[in-house]
Order: C-alpha cells, then structure tokens, then sequence
C-alpha cells in the first residue's frame, strides 16, 4: 500500500515511511493510494471476533507489507488483548430504543486516544528497531494527547518523548496523569503560556536546523495516519454488533481535529454500511458552518467544559477535502494556501456534496451539553463525561428533527472517562464520578515536571541538552 500527500508533491511512502514521518514534506497530510473495500460476507465473517482480531483484519490492506501478518497479529494481540480493563476494548451500552454508547475509555488514561496510540507506540517501536534508530518524539497538549502519548512511550528502548504543556492551565488529574509516569525517557514541561504558544514551539522545533540536524523528531497527534487507521477498528466492532453488514448505523462524533469521525468516513468508504456520521461540536463551531453552508473560516478559540473540542481548524477536514474533491493534490495545495492567508476559504460543489451525503453536523452549547449529562443519568442511569455529551445531545437533536430514521441505531461515541471530568460532571447532576481503582492511587504518587519560561529557545535548549536520541 502507497501512501499520497493531500497536496500532491511529497514523495509517495509506504506504511513504515509515513508512520514515522508524520507530516508530509510538502505540508500535506498522507491518505492511502485507494481505499481497501471489503464485500458483505468478509464483512459478516468478522461477526464475533475478538476486537484483536477484528484489528487484524481491518489493518492488514494499510499495512501491506510493512509488517508480516504474525508481525500485525502479534501487536494487536499485545495491545488489545493487553492494555485495555475491559474484555471488548469498546463495549456498547444501550440508552434507549435508538440510542447507543459506545465505550472507547478503558485504556490507561480513560480517553479514546489510548486506542489508537497504545498501538503507535508499538509500531513506532518496531519500525525503529529494523532501521536501528531512535525517535525524539516532541509534543504539546492541552490534556489527552499527552498523556495518552506518555503512556505509550514510557519505557520503551528507541523512543524518547518530550509533553509540553502550558503551565497551570491543564486540569489536575489531566497533569497527573503525565507527571506522576516515573520513566528516564519521560520529560514533562510545563511552559509559562498557553497551549498556543507550546505548540508554536513545537512546530517550530520541526522547522529548527539546530533541533532537526541532531535529533530524529516523530510527531503523536491525529496528523500521523496510523492513529486515524487504528480508530477504523472500533466503527467495524461497533457496527456488527449491531447487525453491520445488514443493517445499517449512525454515528455521532465528539469533535475537534476531525479524526476520529474521519475514521468513520474510512470505514464506509472501506463497505461499512454508516447510514450517517453526526460531527458534533461544542461552540467552536467551524466544522459546523463548513458542513452546513460551505463556509470554512476561522474564528476565535471560546473555551468550554468540553477542552479536547476547542479548536480553531480542524487539522483533518484537509483529508476529506481531499478525497471528496477528486484528489487533485494542486487544487488543495492552492485552496490550503487561500486558507492560510485568509483564514477562510469556501468548498466547491463536488466538496459540499460530496460532504451533505455522509455527513451532519450539530453544534452544542454548554446549556444543551449539562442536559445531554442529565438525560443520560436520569433515563438510563450513565454518568457520561461532557465530550461523550456533546455527542448525545446533537445525537437527540437531529434524531428528534427527522434527520435520521427512528429504525437506524444511533452510536455516540463515550470518548472520555467522567472522572477525567469531575466538576463539569457533578455540576450537571450533583454527584461526582470517581476514578477507577486502577489509576486510584494518581493523586498519592509522586510528581515529575520542569517548569520553563515561556520563550522558544528556552524550550528548545532543554530538548537539546536532555534528549538521549542522537541522528549519528
Ligand atoms: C481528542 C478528543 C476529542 C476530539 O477528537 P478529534 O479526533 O480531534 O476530533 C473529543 N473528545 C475527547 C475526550 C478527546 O480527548
């Protein structure tokens, strides 16, 4: 399987190629050549599989021949088989006739993220072992990715990372979850600043001769494919427990960067039978206005209860644009380009169309979120978390305009733990979710942080005087 840059001029890379490399050289984000469709009885065949096995199925066409089949069936066995406190990794929890939870919080940091990088840990792993190199992997989080990715990483021999966050302004149990993991091979920094700047930073670093020349740099957020092709799995798990490939189901997504209902799109382009994918947002609304009117324009970032969702673009809707508008890698480098410079841009038809016949989409406010959380307690007894309830609220909405077929279930996506929530969550019904007695003791273990000024080369001399990896 070959691997094309949305904008059309980086070199074509296999899987191994673009796990490692990330961001495309020429800006773009890397999609598969063609997409891997699977018939109706290959679909069926998938029926009660374990979720590990079901992984191997779904992943096999990305992979080609970048790892054996015994290769592929050994990591996932490892991850999905290993990693995750629950026996179905994803469990589906009914709500009502139409309404379903799908259950993507039972990894080691309680978010959906775990999924996906539990696994790119992994290949990370294995790819730099055969190359006999090592990894940098530099990052900056406002909560989830960061953690997630530290659980991956920590303690592993060729890869090393490096979680910049902005000091103060990430929730307790969020900073806890990256400064109590105790590896050498785990910095935590915490820079005067907000998110903006720590990302700043760490873009920069990609672009900073002096960092790039010594050090081999890896990236961990929803740009690298690996992560969108691990999130596949669980539309596949979910749907045919729901009578995929003969019935069809909806799916509302919590959104921000778009990945997680990109991976939705995979799937049905793969043969899946989605009837639709709801892309549910909180107030920072762009995904909504480019889905509803074509206008895709930037606006201020309002911070909300649901921070994994406040988001200015959404990284990933360059992969869709892509796709939907004919995979013409000069026409996107030019609208991407547009964009840049004006922070806005319009889809064409074919974009807009192409869009209407798979995707809906929902804003939610804060005021619809806490109810979302309320109706959720009160009518099927689920503490939900206010992510998985921006989903369910827009899930009810279009449900209840008409816009989905009271026979199709309707899937939401549980993307994060309650207890990873707390005040949101008891605000909205008075009780406050507690941990899972398997991270019970994250308020009881020690810390380990660096707190940094806010400057860029204050961050970047650090990285360059603790890192172990070297290019040599
Ligand atoms: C990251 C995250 C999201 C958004 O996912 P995208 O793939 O960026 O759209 C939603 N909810 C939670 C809890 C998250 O951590």
């Amino acid at each position: 399987m070959q691997y094309v840059s949305t904008r059309g001029s980086a070199p074509a890379l296999d899987f191994e190629g673009v796990t490692l490399a990330g961001l495309a050289s020429d800006g773009g984000l890397y999609l598969p050549s063609e997409w891997p469709r699977f018939s109706e009885a290959e679909i069926r065949a998938m029926r009660g599989l374990p979720y590990w096995q079901v992984a191997v199925t779904v992943m096999r066409p990305f992979i080609g021949d970048s790892l054996t089949e015994a290769e592929l069936t050994v990591i996932c066995q490892d991850v999905y088989a290993g990693q995750f406190h629950h026996a179905a990794v994803a469990p589906l929890v009914q709500l009502d006739q139409q309404h379903w939870l799908l259950e993507l919080f039972h990894g080691p940091t309680l978010a959906f993220k775990d999924v996906a990088l539990q696994l790119l840990g992994r290949l990370f792993e294995t790819f730099l072992e055969r190359r006999d190199q090592r990894l940098t992997i530099v990052g900056a989080t406002s909560g989830d990715t960061g953690s997630a990715a530290i659980h991956a990483v920590a303690g592993r021999k060729r890869s090393e990372i490096f979680m910049l966050h902005p000091k103060g302004r990430v929730s307790d149990v969020q900073r806890r979850q990256m400064t109590t993991v105790r590896a050498p091979n785990v910095h935590n920094l915490a820079i005067d600043g907000s998110f903006d700047d720590a990302q700043a930073h760490v873009k920069r670093m990609f672009n900073d001769g002096d960092v790039t020349t010594t050090l081999n740099l890896g990236a961990v957020n929803s740009i690298n494919w690996a992560r969108l092709m691990a999130q596949v799995v669980y539309y596949f798990t979910s749907a045919l427990q729901l009578g995929a490939p003969d019935r069809a189901v909806a799916y509302s997504v919590p959104t921000g960067n778009f990945g997680d209902v990109f991976a939705g799109y995979v799937a049905a382009r793969m043969g899946l039978p989605i009837e639709r994918l709801i892309v549910a947002t909180n107030v920072n609304d762009i995904l909504h206005r480019a889905l509803s009117s074509g206008d895709y324009s930037a606006a201020g970032v309002t911070p909300t209860i649901t921070p994994s969702m406040d988001i200015q673009v959404s990284s990933n809707f360059e992969r869709l644009l892509f796709d939907l508008g004919g995979r013409d890698g000069a026409a996107m480098a030019a609208q991407m380009r547009g964009f840049e410079a004006s922070k806005a841009m319009q889809l064409t038809n074919a974009q807009a169309q192409g869009a209407a016949a798979l995707f809906s989409s929902c804003p939610v406010d804060q005021i619809e979120t806490a109810r979302a959380v309320q109706q959720a307690y009160q009518g099927a007894q689920q503490i939900i978390d206010p992510h998985t309830a921006v989903g369910l609220g827009a899930a009810h909405a279009l449900a209840a305009a008409g816009a989905i077929d009271p026979a199709v279930p309707i899937v939401t996506l549980a993307t994060a733990h309650p207890a990873k929530f707390p005040d949101a969550v008891e605000r909205a019904i008075g009780v406050r979710p507690s941990l899972p007695s398997r991270v019970g003791d994250l308020f009881g273990r020690e810390e380990s942080y660096v707190e940094l000024a806010g400057d860029y080369a204050t961050a970047r001399d650090y990285v360059l005087e603790y890192a172990a990896g070297s290019k040599a």
